[in-house]
This record gives structure tokens, sequence and C-alpha cells, in this order.
């Protein structure tokens, strides 16, 4: 195809700018249209910091893409003159059956990653971690966080760098997939292209309903910020990012720090004990507030695994996932319509990804590739 192709990309989030990044680089004319503005609190990117970890007990399918995330994001930071990728090492711990934590120490040794296996009582020796005895810790050095208003500033710049352009404030109201693709605006106004890519986040489905029709689920997440005593500031800002398998579900959370907000950031991704995280919302009618029985979950793992990090929530934020059945996401042509892209059903690990799903995304659409095996679910498996 030739390199004049002109694109629209529905969407100016973590996936829409990898998309823009990766396809202007190889010579398309791209247009960004993003409804609200650049790095926003109302979609799946908010929140300031992503964690990247390579030991992932999702599968170790994931781990070349996240590899290849991760060399561009360190080289994408070098051209930026900014740290974008910080690694802080990655521990991951929870009693020694349990099998998310067996499946990431299982991905460590398939894909040969320089982790270390440490007991319970090693683990609460060296971090200020709280676990019993008969309990493992997982401690992966490549793991990290991404800052994500650095990382998208350094995508957009690289991008408009490379003529893309990236129009803020603009809804994209329909897709019309005529004889010439085209996208018509909240004000009327109509737009053509050769190709569109659809990375709308959670508003993937209004845009795309043939898209695995009722199978992407949007899911609420709260994030929480607490305010741990100055004692402990030091010792907290030292430690890894890390993920408890616990038996009430996978918690999260990174070092004390400054990113955006200051404090110790901690949240749950799954958790069968709390049924809110299992409904399926709208993100445009979203209850963006935390609640007490959001919060009581969080403060409970922190008492009972990270007191050092104990204090009141100063700072909470409402993010949105956008779930495909099996959690893994859907990268593929839209069954029936091979011009436009969708990109999506992160199901809340997406952005690590987002430099080899902006590369893919162009290899789909410029190369005319097959989608990519072990890169998700395909658009047309019902
Ligand atoms: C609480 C939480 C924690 C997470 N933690 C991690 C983590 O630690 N590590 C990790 O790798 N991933 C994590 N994720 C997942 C990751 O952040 C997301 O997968 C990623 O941000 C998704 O990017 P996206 O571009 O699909 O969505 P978004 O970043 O939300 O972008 C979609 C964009 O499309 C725009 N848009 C939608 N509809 C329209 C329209 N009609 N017209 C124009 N624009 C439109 C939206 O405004 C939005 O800006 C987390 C997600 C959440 C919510």
């Amino acid at each position: 195809m030739s390199a004049k192709v002109r694109v629209i990309v529905v969407g100016g989030g973590a996936i829409g700018l990898a998309s823009a990044w990766a396809l202007s680089r190889r010579g398309a004319a791209v247009t960004v249209l993003e409804r609200f503005g650049h790095v926003h609190d109302r979609g799946s990117h908010s929140g300031h910091t992503r964690v990247i970890r390579q030991a992932y007990h999702e599968g170790s399918s994931y781990v070349p893409m996240i590899q290849q995330s991760d060399r561009e994001w360190q080289a994408l930071g070098r051209r930026a003159g900014d740290e974008l990728l910080v690694r802080s090492g990655l521990l991951l711990f929870g009693p020694a059956d349990d099998p998310e934590l067996r499946a990431a120490i299982d991905t460590c040794n398939r894909c040969q990653l320089p982790y270390s296996l440490h007991e319970g009582a090693e683990a609460r020796e060296r971090w200020p971690v709280r676990m019993p005895d008969d309990w493992r810790a997982c401690f992966d050095p490549s793991g990290g966080y991404l800052r994500v208003g650095p990382c998208m500033d350094a995508m957009a710049h690289e991008a408009r760098a490379a003529g893309a352009v990236l129009r803020h404030g603009v809804k994209v109201e329909a897709l019309e997939l005529g004889a010439e693709p085209s996208v018509r605006l909240a004000d009327g106004e109509r737009l053509h292209a050769d190709r569109i890519v659809v990375a709308a986040g959670a508003w993937l489905p209004q845009l795309c309903p043939t898209l695995l029709p009722g199978r992407l689920v949007r899911l609420r997440r709260i994030l929480a910020w607490s305010s741990p005593a100055p004692e402990h500031h030091a010792a907290l800002a030292a430690m890894p990012v890390w993920g408890a398998f616990l038996p009430e579900g996978f918690f999260y959370g990174f070092p004390y720090g400054s990113e955006g907000i200051v404090g110790l950031k901690v949240a749950v991704h799954t958790s069968a004990a709390q049924a809110r995280l299992a409904e399926p919302i709208d993100p445009d009618t979203v209850d963006r507030r935390a609640h007490p029985e959001d919060l009581e979950p969080l403060r409970r793992v922190l008492a009972e695994h990270l007191p050092a990090g104990r204090g009141p929530f100063d700072a909470t934020h409402a993010c949105l996932y956008t779930c495909t059945p099996s959690w893994d996401f859907v990268i593929d042509r839209l069954p029936g319509e091979p011009r436009v892209i969708a990109a999506g059903g992160m199901s809340g690990h997406g952005f690590k990804f987002a430099p080899a799903i902006g590369i893919h995304v162009a290899e789909l659409l410029l190369d005319e590739a097959p989608p990519r095996p072990g890169l998700g679910v395909a658009a047309h498996a019902g």
C-alpha cells in the first residue's frame, strides 16, 4: 500500500496515540480525533502510573510483546530526554500454591527471566511487606512502572513530528463505511479516509457494534492514594511495584511517590468478594466517586500486607476497564470490513503494550498482515 494512505484514528488515548505514532513514522497521513483533551481522566489511562511487568501470570505468550514495548518505551524516553519507565522491580506474593503466582513463576522459567524466589520470612526482611511464613514472593527486577503523562506526551510529540494531526474536543458520532470510509462528527462534519483505526477505549462498543457484540464489558475500578506516616516514606519509596495474589483477589500498588499525586497508590484488579467489580457500566454515566465499600478492601490489604503504607486515602480516582471474555485484547479488522482496524478490549492491562500494539496496528493496516497469533481474541470469534 502507498505511503500516502490517509488514516483516521478515533481516540487519542494510549492505544490511539501509539497507533498514530507507529503509522505516521511509516509515512501514513494520520489524523487523530479525540473527544476530550490530551491525557484526561475520563477513560482508561488516568491515574498517572501503570505497572510494566514481565513475570506475566496471564501467560508467557505476552512476554515478547512486553519486551518489544519495553525497548520502545526506553528508546522513546531517550529521544524525549525523559524517564518514561521507572525500573523499580516487581514483587509478586501470595500463598505458595496460588495458581496465578505459580503461573507468574512459570512465565519466568519459560522465558528465562532473571527472577528470584523468597520465602515469607525472607520477603518480610527485605521489603516492608507482611505475609505468613508459608507464603512466597517472586521478585522480577525487570518490572517497574510507566509515567502515563510523559509516555503519552512523547508519543504525541513524535507522531506530530512525523506529520500526524491531533485534534482534541472532537467527538466521532459514527463510522460511515460506504465506497470511501468516513467518520461523522458530533457537529455533522464528515471526514474521509482510506482506513480507520478505532481505539476508543470504553466507547469502542458504541462505534463498532459488530465487534464481539455484547461481549465487551466495561467495568469500573477505583484507584486510591494513601498518606502514610512520614517515617515510612523512604522505605515505601524504595520498594518495588507489587502485586498480591490474595484469597480475596489480586491487589497491587506502587512505590510511595509524587507522580501526579503525592502518596502511595493502591488498587484492586479482580476480587470475587466485591460484586461491584463485575457490574457492567456505561462510560458516560459511571459513578466516578469512591465509596467506603471501594476503599475498605484496600485499607484492609494495606493493614494486613503493607502496614507502613496505612494512612488516610487523600486522593481517589475512577478508571475504566473494557474487558473481552478471556481478558485478552482484540486487535483486528472489523468483521466484514477490512478497512477498519479495532484496537481495544485492553482488559485492564493494556497500557504497557501500547508501543507494540501501535506497531501491530500499522502492520495490519499498511502491510495487510494477518493478526499476530497470541495477541488476543479475534474480532471474528463471534
Ligand atoms: C484502574 C486501572 C489500572 C490499570 N493498570 C494498568 C497497569 O498497571 N498496567 C497496564 O499495562 N495497564 C493498566 N491498565 C490498562 C490501561 O491503562 C488501558 O488498557 C489503556 O489505557 C487503554 O488505552 P485505550 O487507548 O484503549 O483507552 P483510553 O486511554 O481510554 O483511550 C480511548 C480514547 O478514546 C476517546 N474516545 C472515545 N470515544 C470517542 C469518540 N466517539 N470520538 C473521539 N474520541 C473518542 C476517549 O476520550 C479516550 O481518550 C489499567 C486501567 C485502569 C482503568
